[in-house]
């Protein structure tokens, strides 16, 4: 063995070696206990970057771990090859984006396996690949079926000089980003999978993964389903036979309602306005709000000023008959709760600012509850209706008051109690609704799976058939970054025979949300091959769900939202038996670099100037020492801060390691036990300073000293593969790798068991050795020295002084 370390030279030894050897091929008929290491798959942007590495190394320490300690390990990679930047490199470069994503593909894979990183490239897949799409519209198909999948109308931003639909990002300030026109909005039909048929479960089922995610990423889960209980009721429009369904969660409010407030969709303006003198201004206003929204994010329209706008008609609230007015505002969306709502300004901030912006009445119906005295007593304003005063909604729980009969009631109980009442009476009762939309994944884009749709005159809308899949992106479309999505202009893409009656008919243009690529890409990888499913569901059953799945907290919702709702409906499609695809997730932290000429540090960035690429580092340092101190240098899920002064140290510690085994497999041979001990103890601090565990290797025992050498490389390995690799062979396993090699055991019932030898002498000369337990008492050792027959021969005959005993250590019999 080389006792200099020249990392370029054995990682190129080993990445042959194990890709020779097939060395990270995981089979199914393997019968050890399986594992199943994921992590996220990336988007082929063309390089690698550092938060790359950091993912890609956490995953692979953990893949060696299990396999060295005996697990049967699944440990693949692929491509979320499908988006929009290809796109715009189509657009700018005037190359085809198939072209420029396998080029992408190529550099990228070289740099993985520069870094090292044990894949199984067996099973590589990318999604831009018709035998992965194809999958993609197999499972759009089975949706569609099942009434999963559908079209509706619904409003995006539209630039009206282009005739292309925009994103928010697109819009931004309601112009258009590309020709400069003002933003206008459109209803188009577009594609849906209908994820809140799963609302209610992918809330329940959290219960089954606590445990194994991160509770932050459960939290925004939860937001992002946005369950909430409370109740409907029903409030009856004066003198029509309409009816408003409001949701709320407050019913314990309801006597404190002034006015019904709905949204600018809501389709009951158009009919109950229909003979107002009113209807023309009402419906401007509502045109307006829906204009203004359709460039606005939500979270933005919840910010803005709130605008309203009274129609003049009454409601009636069915708890006391009071007569409320109807107003249209844009603080109210159509798609959460019934599109209406009680404006209860005393005890809802965005009511109390509307009120006050149209002097609407405000009404304390809610006192908070005084504690501490005998009885809790309420706190109300003299005469009860003084609340115009109010500075503040009230939003806490409390006591009612000026609720008729229901006044004096805890709000906790009126919840349920009113909630009962509207059932009883037929008005109203308990329910749950969901800030949870479907997800829309039409997509006017060329880069993603077409969706397997056919339009014919006669026969309408068909679903492509099964074995005409997969629908091909074609190779000739044309990219000039204007207009509509380019597969529209492939005539050959877009005229087809009606698969029913054989009439000329048009294909869907649309293509999928590249997240529905990913949403089941990890079943894919467990039987990557198969030509008639996406995945044979005794294989996937045999690695799945995953064990560990790590990734960047910005796919807490989304990807991870949609991946469960993926599973769930692959359940109901009977291709897996269980509720959730992933037991545990990590979310690693950051990586970031000082920004040049200041103290900041921030996110690595082309634009910033601040950004560290990892070929260049694996060619300073080497992968090993790269992946070393990316492991070292923070806690997994913290920000991680780069230092290059950080690499260099982990580039000692390896040169260390390196010269340390050098030096012991050589003192082995030479029996130089002691400086061999010695080393090996240089290196345990220097293994501490990494805070790597260490195992006990104080023993002078020169096979304990060897076995402690092992079992340090074996431990070094999941960190430092190549290393590790170089440090087994050159202890002595030709031809065998250190991935096939046990984890150490550190067994408490062996380390009891170990015996000692304890030397016994006769008047301070050496005359036998006795082999005891370590923890023996001194009265049994003494016993076990007298009694042994090499001892006795030599006392025999002679009177017994003393006898001394050092614990552990010696016995000594003196005589005379
Ligand atoms: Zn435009
Ligand atoms: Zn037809």
């Amino acid at each position: 063995m080389d006792e200099k370390y020249f990392p370029e030279k054995i990682e190129e030894k080993w990445q042959k070696r194990w890709a020779e050897t097939s060395a990270f091929e995981a089979r199914e008929d393997d019968p050890r206990p399986k594992f199943y290491a994921l992590e996220m798959l990336p988007y082929p942007s063309g390089y690698l970057h550092m938060g790359h590495v950091r993912n890609y190394s956490i995953g692979d320490a953990l893949a060696w771990y299990k396999r060295l300690r005996g697990f049967n390990v699944l440990h693949p990679i692929g491509w979320d090859s499908f988006g929009q930047p290809a796109e715009q490199a189509a657009i700018k470069r005037g190359i085809q984006p198939r072209d420029w994503t396998e080029e992408n593909i190529a550099h990228m894979k070289g740099q993985m396996q520069r870094l090292g990183i044990s894949y199984d490239w067996s099973r590589e897949i990318a999604a831009h690949r018709p035998d992965y799409y194809k999958w993609d519209q197999w499972f759009f198909l089975k949706m569609l079926e099942r009434g999963l999948a559908y079209k509706r109308t619904s409003a995006v931003n539209w630039c009206p000089k282009e005739e292309t639909v925009l994103s928010n990002e697109q819009s931004s300030g309601g112009i258009c980003w590309r020709c400069g026109a003002a933003v206008t909005r459109k209803e188009i039909e577009q594609w849906y999978l209908r994820t809140t048929k799963y609302a209610e479960e992918l809330v329940a089922d959290i219960k089954e993964i606590e445990s194994g995610w991160p509770e932050k990423v459960l939290k925004r889960q939860r937001d992002w389903v946005g369950r909430s209980e409370g109740a409907y009721i029903d409030f009856k429009v004066k003198d029509r036979d309409e009816k408003i369904r409001v949701f709320t969660t407050r019913i314990d409010t309801i006597f404190g309602a002034t006015a019904i407030v709905v949204a600018a969709e809501h389709p009951i303006l158009a009919k109950v306005l229909e003979d107002s003198s009113l209807k023309d201004q009402v419906m401007a206003f509502a045109e307006q709000v829906k204009g203004a929204r359709a460039i606005k994010t939500e979270d933005a329209a919840a910010e803005e000023e709130k605008l309203g706008i009274n129609t003049g008609l009454l409601a009636i609230n069915p708890f006391n008959g009071e007569l409320l007015p109807i107003w249209a505002a844009n603080y109210v969306l159509m798609d959460y709760g019934a599109g209406a709502v009680m404006s209860v300004p005393a005890h809802d901030e965005r009511d109390f600012e509307f009120a006050q912006k149209y002097t609407l009445p405000i009404r304390q119906v809610i006192a908070p509850v005084v504690h501490g005295q005998q009885n809790e007593s309420v706190d109300t304003a003299p005469g009860g209706d003084q609340s115009m005063e109010m500075k503040n909604a009230f939003t806490e729980y409390g006591v009612l008051v000026n609720s008729g009969e229901w006044s004096g009631k805890l709000s906790q109980d009126a919840l349920r109690e009113m909630a009962e009442h509207a059932t009883a009476k037929k008005f109203g009762g308990p329910a749950v609704t969901y800030r949870l939309r479907d997800w829309g994944i039409s997509r006017q884009r060329f880069w993603g799976a077409p969706i397997p749709v056919i339009y014919c005159g006669d026969c309408g809308m068909m679903a492509v058939p099964e074995k005409d899949l997969p629908v091909m992106l074609p190779d000739n479309a044309q990219f000039t970054g204007t207009g509509e999505s380019p597969l529209r202009g492939v005539p050959e893409f877009v005229n087809v025979d009606c698969p029913k009656c054989g009439k000329p008919a048009i294909r869907e243009t649309d293509t999928m949300d590249t997240f529905v690529d990913s949403s089941w890409y990890f079943f894919r990888y467990t039987d990557p091959r198969n030509e008639t499913m996406p995945f044979d569901p005794s294989i996937a059953q045999k690695w799945t769900p995953v064990d560990q799945y790590i990734g960047g907290d910005s796919h807490a919702v989304m990807h991870l939202i949609y991946t469960r709702f993926w599973t769930k409906v692959m359940r109901d499609l009977g291709l897996v038996k269980f509720n959730e695809p992933v037991q545990r997730l990590l979310t690693q932290g950051m990586v970031t670099n000082r920004v040049e000429g200041t103290d900041e540090y921030k996110a690595m960035s082309k634009s910033l100037g601040n950004g560290v690429d990892p070929d260049e580092m694996i060619e300073a340092f080497g992968a090993d020492a790269t992946r070393l101190f990316v492991l070292f240098a923070a806690p997994v899920e913290n920000e991680l801060r780069w230092s290059e002064t950080g690499i260099e140290g982990a580039v000692r510690f390896l040169r260390r390691v390196h010269q340390t085994i050098a030096r012991v497999t050589d003192d082995f041979e030479k029996l130089d036990l002691n400086t061999n001990v010695a080393a090996l103890m240089e290196l345990l601090n220097a293994l501490g300073e990494f805070n790597i565990e260490q195992s006990s290797a104080s023993s002078a025992d020169v096979f304990a000293a060897r076995e402690a050498i092992e079992a340090l490389v074996v431990m070094l390995a999941p960190f430092s593969p190549h290393v590790g690799e170089e440090m087994w062979e050159g202890l002595g396993h030709e031809g065998g790798l250190l991935k096939d090699a046990p984890w150490p055991v550190a067994d408490p019932e062996l380390a009891k068991k170990e015996e000692l030898e304890i030397p016994v002498q006769v008047n301070g000369k050496l005359r036998s050795r006795v082999v005891v337990a370590p923890d023996i008492s001194e009265a049994d050792l003494r016993t076990i020295a007298l009694a042994d027959a090499k001892v006795q021969s030599f006392v025999d005959g002679h009177q017994i002084v003393k006898v001394i005993v050092v614990p552990q250590r010696l016995v000594n019999v003196v005589v005379k």
